[in-house]
């Protein structure tokens, strides 16, 4: 029996082209530093990913940097910070906690997004901030951020706008000058790219301080020798992940026809952010006293891969504090799974998923 993956939202799976390309070069050998020609070779692979990674965010190529992937961009924004005022809000993920720790965290409301009269209240009180860092997604609910209306307000408040924009990139316009933000952060393989790479776009003119050090690689932003790999098939992704943006718009029909077919088993589910913007993609649904460790597990043995809370917390059963900053209380958020689709979901594949959930919601809910 064919496996159904609906974890878009851990990993998506690379696209075969951009397979075929990175174990191209993979199979061969150059470091994009050499002058000879092997060097020279890598360095086109680098350049013309940049070049198509820029393409995505309608910005110039020599605004892009690559990293090795989002959690390293959103350090290397931060780390220029450390002493400064920051805020972030309460549903980022764990890379920008961890990157701002000792920032202040806006509220969000029920439904999922950033509490605006809150956020206009800090920008007003105390020392003006020097950062604000808001994701454009977030990668549990889907729910999207009023980014361009935050900036705004930040960029009059003095501060800066960082977004990290990894579960939007390819479901939604991430035009720098479109979001009004001064960094935006990505990472490859959440649009269907390689592991292990990413990037950071930055307003020109805007300064990014140096996280990783040695060499002198980016122009002496990032050292490091270049994934030429992963890049050359990062901006692979780019490129196709563009041209195929008008996909989410058939994802969120079926997602919104898959939660209607849910609410005809059982009542007994909240969909968390429904009321919201969503990317059409995901779906995060709690089902009432059933754990979402037991969910996975009946869903797992049918062949079908979901997950509870955000990828790197799912190891963990401590309840989604993205659930439980929208007023979910803790044994509630437990019992959410994330249904996560993108380029390769199929109406059958969901098909599958519902016959599925729907045999558990019955046996254990009604
Ligand atoms: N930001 C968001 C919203 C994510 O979903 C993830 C990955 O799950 C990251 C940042 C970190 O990306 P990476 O693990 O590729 O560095």
């Amino acid at each position: 029996m064919k496996t159904v993956y609906l974890d878009h939202n851990a990993t998506a799976p690379m696209r075969l082209e951009v397979f075929d390309l990175v174990t191209k070069i993979m199979g061969g050998v150059g470091n994009a530093s050499s002058v000879h020609s092997y060097g020279r070779g890598a360095r086109k692979y680098v350049e013309d990913a940049r070049q198509q990674v820029a393409h995505l965010c309608h910005v110039a190529p020599d605004q892009v940097v690559f990293t090795g992937g989002a959690t390293e961009s959103i350090n290397t924004v931060h780390c220029g910070f450390r002493d400064k005022r920051v805020l972030t809000s309460t549903i980022e993920h764990p890379a920008v906690m961890a990157a701002a720790p000792h920032a202040e965290r806006i509220p969000v409301t029920t439904d999922g997004v950033v509490d605006m009269d809150a956020y206009k209240k800090m920008l007003s009180e105390g020392e003006p901030p020097g950062l604000v860092s808001v994701m454009l997604v977030n990668s549990e609910t889907g729910v999207i951020q009023p980014i361009a209306e935050m900036a705004a307000l930040a960029h009059e408040a003095g501060a800066l706008f960082h977004t990290d924009a990894v579960q939007g990139a390819g479901r939604l316009d991430i035009g720098l000058e479109t979001l009004g933000v001064d960094y935006i952060s990505l990472s490859a393989h959440k649009f269907a790219g390689p592991q292990g790479v990413g990037a950071i776009i930055t307003r020109k003119g805007i300064d990014l301080s140096k996280f990783m050090l040695g060499g002198g690689q980016e122009k002496n932003c990032r050292a490091g020798t270049h994934n030429t790999a992963g890049i050359a098939g990062m901006g692979l992704a780019a490129e196709l992940a563009l041209q195929n943006i008008m996909h989410y718009d058939t994802l969120a029909k079926m997602r919104d026809e898959l939660e209607k077919r849910m609410r005809q088993i059982t009542n007994n589910i909240t969909i968390y952010g429904e009321a919201a913007p969503r990317v059409g993609n995901t779906i995060n649904v709690g089902l009432s006293n059933v754990p979402a460790q037991t969910q996975m597990m009946a869903l797992d043995l049918d062949g079908i891969a979901v997950s509870s809370g955000s990828a790197c917390s799912s190891g963990s059963f401590k309840p989604s504090h993205v659930l439980t900053a929208m007023g979910a209380d803790e044994e509630a958020a437990k019992n959410a799974l994330r249904i996560s689709m993108g380029w390769n979901t199929t109406q059958g594949e969901l098909d599958r998923f519902f016959d599925s959930w729907s045999k558990l919601a019955t046996r254990n809910n009604i």
